[in-house]
Parts: structure tokens; sequence; C-alpha cells
């Protein structure tokens, strides 16, 4: 027996008929004698329609009512879940983030997990019962609702997981794996039986959203085994997960990279398209400029990406070059416009449209030159390259959104990864 924590996502219960399959999955592992906990997104669509209604409400509103509204998706889902399992035969009861409780510190709209009692959960468990449990929200100390920012209920699952020990967290999804590209972008992308935590990791921060970034840090830190799966898979097919080295049934399973026999060099390619990239020229360079930028930026809550900074010749002025998401470029403009004395530059410039494309492996540690072999496959499409990033196991470059597919499918192909035809 085994205990199993299995997340559902939006397209997963999209309806009633969406909820009724996903939760034949439940069902063949509950029958099968295992402990199940269950988390639930919001139906598809739902949570873009609530956060909408708080944005024309008024454009800039308090964070903690938007929390109030967001996370009432996730609830819906968890008593229809719960009602249809029953339905079902199979006792089962909702819990809402606050009634686990799952609690966390209050940054509303991005709240982080701070701990979860289980108690109740795995008593319950033990006595048979189906857990149904709200993604993507939580209770700050102030008694508040909070979110975990979107995409969140991959990590309420595996944040749930760890608190209940389980031997599994499985995240149901609408792809049947994690591929080595987004399938929608490169129809030869392929399945990985298998990824490292640390690839993972990197992959989703770089913009494959199968995963949220901090589900697998967590799963990572907590060392939560996960697997990814496709909740449209026929519920009473053999669905065992084995722990078999070469194993290629379904799904991928996330785990550390020494449980994975066969390492590539690339093993996959990420896109994250709406960059835009400011430059200031001719900043005074002294100790602290830096400092007062990206603090400039910060006071407004702005997340910035890539930084680039040159010194000029003379050495008295720098250029500072940064990314951050299309929609904050104005606002941005604006917090640097509004520096102030310890702020001075010639000028700022910077534009919208651009794309980060980015190529991920662990492999990239042992082997040179696959910066720049990424660098003439681009060239080789004509594609110009403006900011480069670089770490340990990725090499990220900014590029014109226009190529940015062109670009993702280049790579792909040039790295060896694409599906062989059958
Ligand atoms: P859910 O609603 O189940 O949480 P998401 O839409 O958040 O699902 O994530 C699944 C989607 O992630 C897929 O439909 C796919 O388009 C996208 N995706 C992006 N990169 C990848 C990748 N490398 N592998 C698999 N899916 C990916
Ligand atoms: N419903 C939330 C969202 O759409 C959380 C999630 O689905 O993971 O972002
Ligand atoms: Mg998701």
């Amino acid at each position: 027996m085994a205990r199993i924590v299995m997340k559902f996502g939006g397209t997963s219960v999209a309806d009633i008929d969406r909820i009724r399959h996903a939760a034949r999955h439940v069902k063949r592992e509950f029958e099968a004698g295992h402990e199940v906990c269950v988390v639930v997104s919001a139906m598809a669509g739902v949570t873009n329609q609530l956060v909408a209604y708080c944005q024309s409400a008024a454009p800039l509103h308090d964070a903690r009512e938007y929390d109030a509204v967001v996370s009432t998706g996730e609830q819906v889902t968890a008593g229809l879940m719960a009602i249809v399992l029953q339905d079902m035969g199979i006792p089962a009861r909702s819990f809402s983030g606050w009634q686990v409780p799952i609690k966390t510190n209050d940054v509303h709209g991005s709240a982080r997990i701070t701990d979860i009692d289980a108690t109740d959960l795995v008593a319950r468990m033990g006595d048979g019962q189906v857990c149904v449990i709200t993604g993507f929200q939580g209770i700050s100390a102030n008694n508040r609702i909070t979110t975990l920012g979107r995409g969140g209920s991959d990590t309420s699952a595996v944040a749930v997981a760890a608190a209940v020990k389980a031997d599994r967290c499985d995240i149901y999804t609408d792809v049947d794996g994690v591929y080595t590209t987004d399938p929608r972008i490169a129809p030869k992308a392929r399945k990985v039986p298998r990824i490292s935590f640390e690839e993972m990791l990197e992959m989703a921060a770089l913009g494959a959203k199968v995963l949220q970034t901090r589900s697998v840090e967590v799963a990572m830190a907590q060392k939560v085994r996960l697997v990814v799966r496709s909740s449209f898979d026929d519920p009473d097919a053999d669905q065992v997960v084995s722990d078999d080295p070469f194993y290629n049934g379904p799904g991928t399973i996330v785990c550390d990279e020494d449980e994975i026999m066969e390492k590539q060099i690339v093993s996959g390619v990420t896109l994250v398209k709406s960059e835009a990239k400011i430059t200031l020229r001719g900043v005074e360079d002294h100790p602290g400029v830096a400092a007062a930028v990206f603090g400039a930026l910060a006071k407004e809550q702005i997340v910035v990406d890539m930084i680039v900074q040159n010194v000029s010749d003379d050495g008295l002025t720098t250029d500072i070059t940064f990314t951050l998401p299309d929609s904050e470029y104005e606002k941005a403009i604006k917090a640097l416009d509004n520096a102030g004395d310890e702020l001075s530059y010639q000028s700022i410039s910077g534009s919208k449209g651009g794309a980060k494309v980015s190529v991920v492996g662990v492999g990239m540690r042992s082997h040179a030159g696959v910066a720049s072999s990424m660098f003439k496959a681009l060239a080789d499409k004509g594609i110009n390259i403006q900011l480069i990033t670089t770490s340990e196991i990725k090499t990220s470059v900014l590029i014109d959104e226009e190529y940015a597919e062109l670009a993702v499918r280049a790579l792909h192909t040039y790295y060896g990864l694409d599906r062989k035809e059958a």
C-alpha cells in the first residue's frame, strides 16, 4: 500500500464529465488499496475570469481582496470532485486551504507555504477517506486567504505530499508527460521518461509551464517523487509506475540525477514570450549604482530577469540593460524616471516584444561549446541575438518575438531532440 497525492489541473476538471473521468483515476488508486489525497485546480478558464473581474472592478485593487476572489475557483472544483467521488461510492470530503490548514506567508498573490498540519488528513486517509483539497490557496497568520501565484496548485500538491509523507505526487495534466520542449510549439517534441529535479527546475523557471517552478523547488528540497502524466488516459488501463531505471511507461518521473541512466548534453528547450528590454546609457559608474537602479524597480515590485552591464572605455560611466515582462515596461520606465538624485544617467531606451529562448541540460556542466553551438544554430537561421545569459546548466538568449517558435524548433532539431518518425 502506498500513500499518493493526485493533482488535477484546470483542463482535467474543465466540466463535470472531465471531473468524473479524473475521479475514475482516483477510484483506481483507492481501490488498489492506496491512501489518497486529491488536489484540484479551478475549472479551465475560471481563474482568468476571476482575475479579469478584479481588474475591471479596479485596476489597482487590494491584493488581499484579489486573493479572496481568485481563490474561489478551486473551492468549487474541490466540492464537485468530492460529490462525484461519493457518487462512485468512495468516501470523500473537501477541504479549503484554511480548513487543512495550509499556512502561508502574507505575500498576497504569490504567497509561500510555511507549514501544513497534516494530522487530520493522515487520520482520515487511515480511516479510508479520500481528502480533496483546494490547490492554489492557503491562509496567512493574519487569518486572510492567500494565493500561491498562477499555476500554484502544483505547489499545493507537492507541499501536501511532503506534509503527509506521500510515496508519490502524481500531477495529472493535459499532456502525457514532460517533453523536450512545449509540444504545442514543436510537434516533434519528445516525451522524456525521466528528468532530474535540477533540469526540471530550470525548464520551469525558463518557461515550461507544465509545472510551477516553486513546486519543483519544494519537490527537490523535500525529496518528493513527482510524476507528470495525462488525466485523459484510460483510467482502467494498467498505470503502474515502476522504479526500473529504464522505465518507459506512462508519464514522466521527476527524480534525482543519479537515477537517470542516459544523460543528454541538452535535454530541453524553453521559451518565454513578451519580454521587454530597457537600456540605461551613461550611468555614473560608482559603487551602489546597480543597487540604485534595481532598488528603484524593486520598490515598485517589478521583477527583472536578464541583466547585462558594460563599463565605458574611460571607466566613468556604464550602460545597463535588463529584461522584464512586457506588462511591466511602462511602470519600469516611470520608476526609473522618478528615481531622483541617487540615479543619474544620460538616456533611457527600450522595446517590448522580445522572447527568451533557453537550452537546458545537466550535461552542459562537462561539455564545452554548447553556448557557441547554440549561437551558430541561431545565426544559420538568420536570427539576431540581443542578450545572452548563462549558468552551469543553461544558456538563454533574448531574440525578437517574431522568430521565437522558429528558434525553438531550430534548436530542438540542432541538439538531436526531435522525435524519430515512426
Ligand atoms: P494544468 O492546467 O494541468 O496545470 P498547464 O496548462 O499549467 O496544465 O500545463 C500544461 C501545459 O504545459 C501543456 O499543455 C503544454 O502546452 C505546456 N508545456 C510547456 N512546456 C512543456 C514541456 N516541456 N512539456 C510538457 N508540456 C509543456
Ligand atoms: N487556478 C490557478 C491558476 O489558474 C492555479 C492552478 O491552476 O494551478 O493559475
Ligand atoms: Mg499548471
